[in-house]
């Protein structure tokens, strides 16, 4: 790459600049910091809310539930995502995902808890409830990430079940697609979509879980933001978090939940910062009319928020015994 693409390049993507500015602010204000946080953290609601991407009714209502019952708000977020995991009619997360283009689904996932723990799977075959691996990942073992054949060897060795992802369905459309295969970047409402969910307990905690067979007939070894921290998902159980759904490779490009998390923590809420999180991607180009960006936000407070770039986004939201879904607001209007 030229020097000059690349101080362009640069100067589009703007993250480590926006993040870094963000967080030299924060030093600077420190004590204001303290200050927005200590409210922020007196009005802690304990009121259980699961939020989730698109209308994924059944999975939200399993976290609300949970969530109810006193169950903690990970166990809660992955109880619920798990639904869709099992869920043969969705297309686009777990088993009956759609495959890559040498039709092997693989699954990508990422959880994260109220302690800033998290876990992450990547390119993984054979298992079904790749959320549950991802927290197994967090828990025994020392480590953040593990992908592909040493993901599905660890998830044998935690006693998860090898099962065959691709169901007769997937495997036909796969093979309908193969006659004009094509890259469809557009993440909208027909083929919705990946699950990204977030909870809050009766304790106040937050968590939040994100599973995903990724783009449809992706590129093998394909990788999109759903199982990476800060990009699919983040917690800060002192702010909030959020979790995204859409062209993986754009909201990696802004580190978009964590961005969404920071903007919260400089005292956006949750609405203005998944606003803000979008308007970064629209400010750099017009390549964002191609593709979907959505995201769903939540602060320690039980406000919610969302924003995406085309019309037709939506999210569940459970509380108070009610799941309903919601139209989340967007960025191109005519
Ligand atoms: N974000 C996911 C990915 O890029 C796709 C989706 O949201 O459905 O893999």
């Amino acid at each position: 790459m030229k020097r000059r693409d690349f101080i362009k390049n640069a100067s589009l993507t703007g993250v480590g600049l926006t993040v870094g500015n963000s967080l030299l602010n924060c030093a600077e204000n420190s004590s204001e910091k303290t200050k927005k946080e200590m409210t922020i953290t007196t009005n802690k609601s304990k009121n259980p809310i699961a939020i989730c991407t698109w209308g994924f009714v059944n999975a939200n209502a399993k976290a609300g539930e949970e969530l109810s019952k006193g169950i903690k708000a990970l166990d809660a977020a992955i109880a619920g995502v798990s639904v869709e995991e099992k869920n043969l009619k969705n297309t686009t997360v777990g088993k009956g995902g759609a495959p890559d283009r040498e039709g092997n689904v693989t699954l990508d996932a990422c959880v994260m808890d109220s302690n800033g723990d998290c876990g992450s799977v990547v390119c993984v075959e054979n298992i079904t409830n790749v959320a549950e691996l991802a927290r197994r990942v967090m828990t025994e073992t020392p480590h953040v990430m593990l992908a592909g054949l040493g993901a599905e060897e660890f998830a044998y060795r935690q006693g998860l079940e090898k099962d065959n992802l691709l169901t007769e369905a997937s495997k036909k459309a796969w093979k309908e697609w193969l006659k004009s295969p094509e890259y469809k970047p557009l993440i909208n409402i027909e083929n919705h979509d990946t699950i990204g969910m977030l909870c809050m307990d009766t304790d106040g905690d937050i968590a939040g879980a994100c599973t995903t067979s990724g783009l449809s007939y992706k590129m093998k070894g394909r990788v999109g933001d759903s199982p990476i921290i800060g990009s699919g998902l983040f917690i800060d159980n002192a702010i909030g978090g959020a979790v995204a759904t859409g062209m993986g490779e754009e909201i990696m490009k802004t580190v978009g939940s964590f961005l969404i998390v920071e903007l919260m923590r400089n005292g956006m809420s949750p609405q203005k910062a998944c606003e803000e999180a979008v308007n970064r991607i629209t400010n750099k180009n017009d390549r964002y009319k191609d593709f979907q960006i959505a995201y769903i936000a939540m602060n320690t407070s039980g406000d919610v928020g969302s924003y995406c770039i085309h019309k037709g986004f939506t999210y569940m939201k459970y509380q108070n015994g009610v799941n309903k879904n919601v139209h989340s607001d967007y960025f191109i209007k005519s």
